[in-house]
């Protein structure tokens, strides 16, 4: 069966069609500018890419466009939609109504409503695009996947902030965690790399991209995670600040003479390697600016790496000891020097480099030596098939 994997956000529509049997991608692409003018990019595995410039006043167009690509003669991959046997949306924001995948009806479309005040950029475009995708397949099972899903395992004591109580209960001011898909992928495929699919395990999936974060998996289920109410939290990263005292928040709105909104707006576009580099939100050319000799670039690595490293040792200790290490996404997957610089923190771990290993990208490699106490791995996170599985054991 073919599963149509749609990420949808506020003026884009990413999309993939992913055979469940084989787990090849068959089609995958691109709308952007929705809203605005609209540019589609349709890349169909085995044919030449078709690219264009057309007019996408609203979302349910971009998914018109996107179908008639995929069913069109000469770029097309399937004869008509008849071969598409469900639809995977990923969606950002489940808050504390779902702690799993779930199919879609008209319940769960009105819960994701009730979400959106947690995510008021992310989980209107998401609803958007299940109406689109309900409008032109209103036949076709659809099933939503949740980012927040994942971490709903969370006990209290890791999701609560010391605020007053009332806020978590009257407005669910709380740690959620983002990256779930992730998270999830990749911890079973580390459990399945050390033998432990079953029985008691300690593991931390580091997912480094644009947006990084940790998360500690005891027993298969997240119990802490660096990403909190938003996905500002935690790590350093591209453009955002990760963890800072909340009081800088107000003090720079002082400084600046400008709304707390824009001090946020800061944090989150301008902040992050990018801000303290001043070169790029870009590790590559992060690198090579640290390597012509850049101080700023240099410490902003040595900033990552250590935050990094910290937010290990804390989930080590919060788990009492760890089995195994993955790193992943963008950064985790390609960038040797990071991973190494974020590995020289983990000794008193029982850790050792193979430093041969590490000199590989982009491919599942194990990055410890054989004689290593602690196991750390290199897995590629792959969030489109996490999200065609999911669906299609929901609509078997
Ligand atoms: P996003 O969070 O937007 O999905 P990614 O996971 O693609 O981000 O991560 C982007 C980061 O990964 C960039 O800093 C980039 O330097 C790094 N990266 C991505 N691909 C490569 C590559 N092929 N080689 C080296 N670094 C890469």
């Amino acid at each position: 069966m073919n599963i149509f994997v749609v990420n949808c956000g506020s003026s884009s529509l990413k999309y993939q069609l992913i055979d469940s049997v084989t787990e090849k991608v068959i089609a995958k692409g691109l709308c952007e500018r929705i809203g605005i003018d609209g540019k589609l990019t349709h890349n169909p595995t085995g044919k030449d890419k078709f690219e264009e410039t057309v007019d996408m006043p609203d979302h349910k167009t971009a998914v018109s466009l996107v179908l008639k690509a995929l069913t069109d003669e000469a770029h097309g991959v399937i004869k008509d939609l008849s071969e598409i046997g469900a639809v995977g949306h990923r969606i950002v924001h489940g808050g504390e109504k779902f702690a799993k995948s779930v199919v879609i009806d008209d319940g769960v479309m009105a819960a994701i409503e009730e979400c959106n005040d947690l995510a008021p950029l992310h989980n209107p475009a998401n609803l958007i695009g299940i109406s689109a995708c309900k409008a032109l397949m209103p036949q076709t099972p659809m099933v939503a996947v949740f980012d927040t899903a994942f971490h709903q395992t969370m006990p209290k004591k890791a999701y609560l902030y010391g605020v007053p109580y009332e806020y978590y209960n009257d407005y669910k001011v709380r740690k959620y965690g983002f990256h779930g898909t992730s998270h999830s992928f990749v911890s079973k495929r580390l459990l399945q790399l050390i033998g432990k699919e079953s029985g008691p395990s300690k593991v931390i999936i580091c997912h480094l991209g644009n947006g990084s974060s940790i998360t500690a998996v005891k027993d298969g289920c997240s119990v802490d995670t660096s990403m909190g109410f938003t996905p500002l939290d935690g790590l350093i990263m591209g453009t955002r600040s990760g963890s800072i005292d909340p009081a800088v928040v107000q003090y720079l709105a002082s400084k600046l003479d400008i709304s707390l909104d824009e001090v946020i707006d800061i944090l989150n576009k301008k902040s992050g390697v990018d801000g303290i580099s001043g070169v790029s939100s870009d590790f590559r050319d992060l690198e090579s600016a640290s390597n012509d000799g850049n101080e700023r670039a240099t410490v902003a690595l040595e900033m990552f790496a250590y935050r990094a490293a910290q937010y290990i040792g804390s989930y080590a200790a919060a788990m009492n000891g760890v089995d195994a290490i993955a790193f992943t996404a963008g950064i985790g997957e390609n960038n040797a020097t990071v991973r190494k610089m974020i590995c020289s923190y983990l000794g008193y771990l029982g850790f050792e480099l193979d430093e041969e290993a590490n000199s590989k990208r982009g491919e599942e490699i194990m990055l410890s030596t054989a004689d290593s106490k602690l196991k750390v791995y290199v897995i590629p996170t792959n969030e489109e098939l996490a999200i065609a599985r999911e669906t299609l054991e929901l609509i078997k």
